[in-house]
């Protein structure tokens, strides 16, 4: 081989870069690909460098070129270049810098004009080629870099001696370095081996691919290396993962201590991330308000910010790093809590609402008029609906009940309070064809309170001078009880006095329609009292999350004389059983449910896909009349499906499990749900609720080719509590992939976990506390968590962060 000079190499790599380029990026210009070319030449061009560049170099990412999609290629060559140009080039070594960790220790608050918005291309360190890695983290700013945490530690605390260590485990070792030599051991492939010595033995270390090690480790130093303990004939040996240069002040970043582990992605080290993060958190971390005043840090026994935030990153011990998650996950959910406190405090105390008084006497007597006994549960909520409708101060609660539990009633019995009081009510329904459905339920139970009383219906569908008339007659108060969907919300529709709006499924409604709503029935300081209705079982600590803005009642109690739904699980050797199942029950004149299974890809994947199992399903059941639901289609059309199901026309629903089959078919006795492990358990539970709603017994089969995950269907098969079943779903799968809580609008939370329930409750009471002495965070102890405040909740939530 002929040795070039480095200029040489530099030309010619920079040469390679902008033909590959100009060819299209197509990563064929060099044999064996761009990195792998990289991965042999740049090694060859640091030897040359100084120490600094050369472990620029050593970081590069040997794969990412590959990896890079190819409409960002041209960019990642620019850049590589642009990068290339400027460590290589040679020119007067800078002087030596000082450790970052002696610089932070001897002055702490950094005298430069770095503030937490300060972006990180501002810094030292971040130069071109890492900041489109750290963008792509999410990480832009000082503050972000801050609060760019680790998702986990290795303990690499323990330095074993040499003698001590054994077979298979990770170690780390402090060593001095005897000697060193670099092998080609294949095509790209090549080894670095080091004899290394501490007072209790000799050891041979090895590291593979990584040839700058040659250049950067010298014999005679003293290093800190960290990896396996394998045997080479015989021997006991180190495969290095991480090293670094023992510092005499204790100073570690990699080895010998609690090292972070950083989400990474394509284009950064990990040893970068460590390297870079560090330097900001020694010199800034000193930067970050103290927004929890005093009192609550001692009463929620917290440690203090600055210190919580370092030890996110570098924990002394593990105590320390549990310390730091207390204390972070508290403020966030401290100021979640605070958001949604504020929220209802605003709503409560904002307005009055007009008291809505009804004598006992008169609920006694609609409850005797209905055909059926109210529940336990159904007159508890109740009570508690009356109770707050005879305040001054609007209701906001929310009525939480599983599919079946008789939320309607309770429903319709506060309206009709409302409605005797002189006022109007007003109901949401998410679909028009539960609009419908609500309006024919609604209808009948007013025919048994209160039957003077007109109740109308309110959609898209109502059109032209109907609508003109039914819009004037809300607005004169002749319609006492106005239910629909989303048109109920829109502008045109006023009420001469609403005092209770009602909003049914409220999963499928944001933070914002609730408060369209709310403003319907403002009249100057005027505020309707509104209650939430949803049928999604969502443990109480989650419920309180969610809706901390809401008080809670909930139907935990199904009325008497349901027959239980049987459900069975259908393993593949019995799925023939499963069809000829449904059959008999069609026979019988029953109709019954297919769901597809999930695709989460995306909705028009999910349409095609249930377009094929409806196919399949067309020659397994020739003789059946079949219909397809799915959310690729128009609302017309789907409504259309669901009417004709509802009157029969349809003997079998093929549906995909976004289009929620939100419809009461007493006649369907059959779910059978295809590819059942792909769902969460409390959506299984939603599913099965659309039947069971008639005389007959009813059947959930839950088909699945997965064995492992039969144990978790189980729980389906076992109990009918919904509850039970969302804190299940809440345990095996966390709140993020909890129904509904993704598109929640709620802020993003890091540290916190919100099935943290006891963490939850003292963030709840602590924030209760702040907003009843100063609900505009007004006092000048509360204006760094006000300003926090308003970062996270009024810049934060637009979720555009991953
Ligand atoms: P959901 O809570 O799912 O909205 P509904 O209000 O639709 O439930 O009630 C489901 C069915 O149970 C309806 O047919 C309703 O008439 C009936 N129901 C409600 N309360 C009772 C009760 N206390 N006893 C018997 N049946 C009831
Ligand atoms: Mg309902």
């Amino acid at each position: 081989m002929t040795i070039a000079s480095p200029t040489d190499v530099l030309r010619q790599i920079l040469e390679i870069l902008e033909r590959e380029r100009r060819e299209g990026c197509r990563n064929r210009l060099v044999l064996g690909g761009l990195d792998r070319y990289l991965a042999v030449w740049l090694p060859r061009l640091a030897r040359s460098l100084p120490p600094r560049a050369q472990e620029d170099i050593a970081e590069f990412p040997f794969r990412a070129y590959a990896e890079t999609p190819p409409a960002e290629r041209p960019q990642w060559l620019t850049e590589v270049a642009a990068w290339l140009r400027e460590t290589a080039q040679p020119r007067a070594a800078p002087p030596p810098r000082p450790r970052a960790a002696r610089a932070a220790r001897a002055m702490p608050p950094p005298s430069d004009s770095i503030t937490l918005e300060t972006p990180i291309s501002a810094l030292r360190g971040f130069d071109r080629r890492v900041i489109p890695a750290f963008r792509r983290l999410g990480v832009e700013t000082v503050r972000d870099v801050l609060l760019f945490f680790p998702h986990r530690h290795l303990d690499r605390r323990a330095v074993v001696p040499i003698r001590d260590l054994s077979l298979g485990t990770d170690a780390t070792i402090l060593v001095t370095i005897w000697e060193l030599a670099e092998r080609v051991i294949g095509p790209g492939r090549q080894l670095v081996e080091a004899t290394v010595s501490d007072a209790s033995g000799t050891l041979r270390a090895r590291w593979f691919n990584q040839p700058w090690v040659a250049r950067t480790v010298r014999p005679g130093s003293r290093w800190l290396l960290s990896g396996r303990v394998e045997s080479f004939k015989g021997r006991l040996e180190l495969t290095v993962d991480d090293y670094e240069p023992f510092d005499e002040e204790g100073d570690r970043t990699h080895a010998g201590r609690l090292v972070p582990v950083y989400p990474l992605t394509e284009g950064i080290a990990q040893r970068t991330v460590r390297r870079l993060v560090k330097s900001v958190v020694e010199r800034y971390a000193a930067l970050l308000p103290e927004p929890l005043p005093a009192e609550i840090r001692r009463q929620a026994r917290l440690m203090d910010r600055i210190p919580a935030v370092r030890a996110m990153h570098y924990p002394e011990t593990p105590t320390e790093l549990a310390d730091a998650k207390r204390r972070l996950a508290f403020d966030e959910l401290f100021i979640l809590q605070l958001g949604l406190q504020r929220a209802k405090a605003e709503w409560q105390q904002a307005g009055y609402a007009e008291p809505i008084i009804v004598p006992p006497a008169q609920i006694d007597q609609w409850t005797n008029r209905l055909p059926f006994t109210l529940t336990t549960a159904q007159r508890r909520a109740l009570q508690e609906i009356l109770a707050d409708l005879a305040r001054d101060r609007p209701m906001a609660r929310l009525l939480q009940g599983d599919v079946g539990s008789g939320k309607t009633v309770v429903a319709a019995i506060a309206l009709a309070a409302a409605v005797t009081a002189g006022g109007q009510g007003a109901l949401l329904a998410p679909t028009e064809i539960l609009a419908n459905q609500h309006r024919a339920s609604l209808g009948r139970l007013f025919s048994l309170l209160l039957p003077q009383a007109r109740v109308e219906v309110l959609t898209g569908a109502v059109q032209g001078k109907k609508r003109q008339r039914l819009l004037d007659d809300v607005a004169a108060g002749e319609v006492a009880l106005l239910v629909g969907t989303h048109a109920v919300i829109q502008e045109q529709v006023t009420f001469k006095r609403l005092l209770l709006g009602v909003i049914d499924e409220q999963h499928r409604f944001g933070v914002a329609q609730r408060a369209a709503l709310r403003h319907k029935g403002v009249s100057g300081q005027r505020h309707p009292h509104m209650l939430v209705m949803t049928a999604t079982p969502i443990p109480r600590t989650l419920a309180l999350t969610l809706y901390g803005d809401l008080d809670l009642s909930v139907l935990d109690e199904l009325p008497p004389g349901r027959q239980p739904i049987r459900t069975r699980l259908v393993p593949p050797e019995k799925r023939e059983r499963a069809y000829q199942f449904v059959r008999e029950q069609v026979r019988l004149g029953r109709q019954a449910y297919v769901i597809c299974p999930l695709i989460e890809e995306s909705e028009k994947i999910e349409a095609k896909a249930a377009t094929a199992e409806f196919d399949r399903l067309r020659h397994i059941f020739p003789d059946l009349r079949l219909g397809l639901l799915h959310g690729r289609m128009k609302p017309k059309e789907k409504d259309a499906v669901m009417i004709a199901f509802r009157d029969g026309a349809i003997d079998v629903l093929v549906s995909t499990a976004v289009v929620e089959v939100g419809i009461d078919v007493p006649n369907a006795t059959v779910m059978l749900i295809e590819g059942a492990e792909r769902f969460g358990l409390a959506q299984l539970h939603q599913f099965r609720g659309r039947v069971g709603r008639g005389q007959d017994q009813s059947y959930c089969l839950l088909l699945t080719d997965s064995a492992q995950e039969s144990e978790r269907l189980r729980i389906v098969e076992q109990t009918n509590d919904g509850f039970a079943l969302a804190e299940e779903d809440l345990r095996l799968r966390g709140p993020g992939e909890f129904f509904g809580v993704r598109q929640s609008g709620l802020p993003e939370l890091k540290v916190a976990r919100l099935s943290d329930a006891e963490l939850m409750d003292l963030a709840r009471e602590q924030a209760e506390r702040i907003i009843a002495t100063d609900p505009g965070l007004e006092a000048p102890q509360h204006q760094l968590l006000r300003a926090e405040f308003q970062r996270i909740w009024i810049e934060g939530t637009s979720g555009d962060r991953s």
